[in-house]
């Protein structure tokens, strides 16, 4: 597999940067408004120093172990590391020394993990809630059917007076689907959901929403998103498997 040239990403970021603007126009938002992630995993350090090159600030790994590598080898530039992966419990401290945002808190048992971490060294760490609003089996993250309600809200009242967090909002992840259209009941909900937390919790700024990949971020823009994770549509298709 090789990896894109330099030329590549700067064209693939172009467009990117021009899809991004005109989403936040269609829907009346300030271009400023959306903060481009780009997912790095399986992406050489090589690839996030010419992203960097070309203005991109803030870096998304999923796996503690991979990201450990690439943090250390690009410990020269002044990157902004947001882990969107799912986090054991046990890493919890090496998710903190590694990443300035975690994405993908799942757990009342993650929250105090990661808080306890940050509070010994002295940190707050700046979190968001993953939420399965699909209610896929096979995703990790809150789930929130009007049974389950009652019992999510009462994990995001623990974790919310948890020493050493700061819950800053919501992050989903939209099923798979060929017709990115699809996804947007789903960035629909998560952008309700904010709306629903802000009213029940205030004393929490619940201000980011971290929704829309390669396929789907303009729709996740129209639906409200803050932070968009790309990989693909910066990098190129990664290896399989
Ligand atoms: C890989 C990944 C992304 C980026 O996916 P692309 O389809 O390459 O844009 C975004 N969010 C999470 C949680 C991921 O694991």
């Amino acid at each position: 597999m090789e990896w894109p040239a330099d030329e590549q990403i700067a064209h693939n970021l172009a467009a990117v940067r021009q899809q991004m603007a005109a989403a936040c126009q269609r829907a009346g938002r300030a271009p400023g408004d959306v903060l481009l992630v780009a997912v790095t995993k399986t992406v050489p350090a090589e690839a996030v120093r010419a992203a960097w090159r070309l203005g991109v600030t803030d870096f998304g790994e999923n796996r503690v172990q991979e990201a450990r590598q690439k943090v250390a080898d690009l410990r020269d530039l002044p990157l902004v590391w947001h882990m969107i992966g799912h986090v054991q419990s046990n890493k919890a401290g090496q998710a903190v020394e590694l990443f300035q945002m975690i994405h993908s808190i799942d757990s009342v048992e993650l929250a105090r993990q990661v808080g306890a971490r940050a509070a010994r060294a002295g940190r707050t760490m700046p979190a968001l809630l993953e939420v399965n609003v699909s209610g896929e089996e096979s995703k990790f993250g809150f789930r929130v059917t009007a049974e389950e309600q009652g019992a999510f809200l009462a994990a995001v009242r623990e974790i919310v007076a948890a020493p050493g967090i700061d819950v800053q909002g919501l992050m989903t992840v939209a099923p798979m689907a060929a017709n990115p259209e699809l996804a947007r009941p789903h960035f629909g909900r998560l952008h309700e959901l904010q709306g629903e937390l802000r009213a029940a919790i205030p004393d929490c700024s619940w201000r980011h929403l971290s929704m829309g990949m390669s396929d789907d971020f303009v729709i996740a823009i129209e639906e409200g998103a803050t932070i968009i994770r790309l990989g693909r549509a910066i990098f190129g298709p990664r290896p399989v498997g």
